[in-house]
């Protein structure tokens, strides 16, 4: 197996030519260039032209569109800033932005617009992030997100967590990645190591919006997640032509279930401009999210959620 690095680094520099399969506009690059690790692009039936991974994965000429209702932040995210890497919304818990990088850039991404290099925590900046979080007993769980965390290496990990576990008032440590699905080979042994020595709770929440992002590698590692004593959840966006069907969302639930992952949210889509084609009006997504629910048990019904900015947490607005 390559190693997870030299995967990574060939996925941000697109030196896997995404471009040979696909006509990449230019400006849709530009704007939000494309990050797809090689097993991704290894994925999609380019016989399909609504294959689920490509429309979530490659720029379109759509992403040129400007949406009246579209925004750079759809979700406040610069509001509830705190200082460098903090976004400190919701009682008793904080994000930490640990990193600026993906593993792949989804083209419906509501931070596709963040400017991470002013916000995002880099190593030598840590020191103010704990200081905030130390000063703020409240704060029992510190959300790690970005970006994606787990694009940093182990020991980066360790020398945060480290300091975040000396605080006698942070109990759980949250992991938001969608590494686990489209850069498997990132779960090795010494991140196992990490996570299985941290006293924290640890919560992953796994970002899976199709069945056909589980492949036998994402399963493996999500088998060595569990195994590291992981409780492990998973978010999906509701996004049209991707999976806004109930069939379609009914075997995501049932597949994570078989992986032991537990559907969390299914978010309504954050209006964020150059992304609009995404969106499922609202009426159709509770629709859906009705027969969602007289189709699965209870635990397999993620519960449809919207993102209101300046709200105290997120809006439920199940069907
Ligand atoms: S992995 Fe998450 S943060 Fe990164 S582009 Fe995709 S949705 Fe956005």
């Amino acid at each position: 197996m390559t190693d997870w690095r030299t995967e990574l680094k060939t996925a941000l520099s697109g030196q896997n030519h995404v471009a040979i399969h696909h006509p990449m506009d230019a400006a849709a690059q530009s704007m939000f260039p494309a990050v797809v690790p090689s097993s991704q692009i290894a994925m999609i039936d380019w016989a399909d032209a609504n294959d689920p991974l490509a429309l979530q994965f490659l720029p379109s000429t759509k992403e040129k569109d400007v949406h009246p209702d579209g925004l750079a932040d759809p979700v406040g995210d610069m509001n509830a800033s705190q200082q460098h890497g903090i976004i400190h919304k919701y009682h008793g818990r904080v994000l930490l932005i640990a990193s600026g990088s993906c593993a792949v850039n989804c083209r419906y991404c509501f931070r596709r617009h963040f400017d991470y290099q002013s916000q995002y925590a880099p190593r030598h900046q840590w020191r103010g992030a704990i200081k905030y979080i130390a000063k703020d007993p409240s704060i029992h769980e510190v959300i790690l997100s970005g970006g994606d965390p787990l694009t940093l290496s182990t020991d980066k990990l360790k020398t945060l967590t480290d300091q975040l576990q000396a605080l006698p008032h942070v109990k759980t440590l949250r992991i938001h990645s969608r590494i686990p699905s489209v850069l498997p080979e990132r779960i090795d042994e010494p991140l196992l190591d990490w996570l299985t020595t941290t006293p924290l709770n640890k919560v992953m929440v796994l970002h899976t919006n199709h069945k056909r992002e589980l492949s036998d590698t994402a399963t493996a590692a999500i088998e060595q997640l569990r195994g590291a004593g992981l409780t492990l959840l998973n978010q999906s966006v509701l996004l049209k032509g991707v999976n806004d069907s109930v069939d379609t969302l009914a075997d995501l639930s049932h597949a994570l279930f078989d992986r032991g992952v537990l559907p969390y949210y299914l978010h309504q889509f954050d209006r964020v401009q150059n992304a609009g084609h995404f969106e499922v009006p609202l009426q159709q997504a509770q629709k859906i999210h009705h027969q969602l629910q007289q189709k699965l048990p209870g635990y397999l019904v993620p519960k449809l959620a919207l993102e209101v900015p300046g709200e105290s947490s997120k809006t439920w607005v199940n069907g």
